[in-house]
């Protein structure tokens, strides 16, 4: 029990035939729900930061907080880098001991993306972790400043960016988005279908979590993915049960507040952690 690899997360997931979920905490409040709920249904999971929010989630104050969290669960835990832009960053991170990260090459050429991961690749060997790429543009940048729009993986293009990378896991784009869906979105899971046929043996990673139904969430499952990334929905429910802890509470304490945050944080991870190991 404790800090584990990514890898070994998705080990058991593809045995068990489930997906394994990963949990973006931006404040010590999500951490501690996330790891309760993954506690209370004694399933493993991944704790995942993004570059991207940095700003008010620093890699050097929540690193430290995510990797003692895991190292002292009841559960096994992976801590992992989202959204990896820079060289630095990523450095720093491996650095930490999170035993994975994520290079978002993303929005880059082909040949541009494959090199740079190859890079991450050799930096990540050296610390035993693990890596995970992307191909195709998820709509939106994690940090929502940017949007490319959407573009789908290619799945020629995912089979031989899996066998020049040699990643671990690879983030696709089927459709999905990062951030509040405008409307319900329509997965192409014939180009999930198709990626999978292809690589069968690479986890297949979906961002944008947040918003995908359970049913769509449960389909992508089975035809392939295995990592599913929320961020978004943790945000939303701490900030709906902070609203309502300090509308019901006639005289509201800070203490109060962060338990009721952390609360929200547990209550959808415990939901997500159940979606995705049901079959
Ligand atoms: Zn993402």
């Amino acid at each position: 029990m404790g800090l584990v690899k990514m890898s070994a997360l998705f080990e058991r997931a593809g045995k068990l035939g489930v997906g394994c979920g990963s949990f973006s905490v931006y404040s010590m409040e999500a951490a501690m729900g996330a790891v309760r709920a993954a506690e209370e249904l004694n399933t493993p999971v991944i704790l995942q930061l993004a570059e991207a929010r940095f700003k008010t989630a620093p890699l050097e104050l929540m690193g430290p907080l995510m990797m003692s969290a895991a190292r002292n669960a009841k559960v096994d835990i992976a801590v992992h880098l989202d959204h990896g832009n820079s060289l630095a960053v990523i450095e720093q991170a491996l650095k930490m001991g999170f035993t994975s990260v994520m290079y978002d090459g993303s929005s880059k050429p082909f040949e541009e993306n494959i090199k740079n991961t190859l890079i991450v690749k050799q930096m990540a060997k050296a610390y035993g972790a693990d890596v995970e790429a992307e191909l195709g543009l998820v709509g939106r940048s994690e940090g929502g400043e940017m949007d490319y729009g959407i573009f789908c993986t290619d799945p020629d293009n995912a089979m031989e960016f899996a066998r020049r990378t040699e990643v671990e896991a690879l983030a696709i784009a089927i459709g999905n988005q990062h951030g509040n869906y405008p409307v319900a979105p329509r997965l192409r899971f014939d180009i999930l279908r198709d990626i999978h046929a292809k690589i069968p043996d690479l986890p297949l990673v979906l961002h944008g979590g947040s918003g995908i139904s359970d049913e769509d969430f449960k389909k992508c499952i089975r035809e392939g993915i295995c990592k599913i990334n929320i961020a978004t929905a943790i945000v939303n429910e701490m900030i709906k049960e902070a609203e309502n802890y300090l509308k019901k509470e006639a005289s509201p304490d800070y203490y109060g507040l962060n338990r009721q945050m952390a609360e929200g944080a547990c209550r959808t991870v415990r939901h997500h952690i159940e979606v995705f190991n049901m079959k």
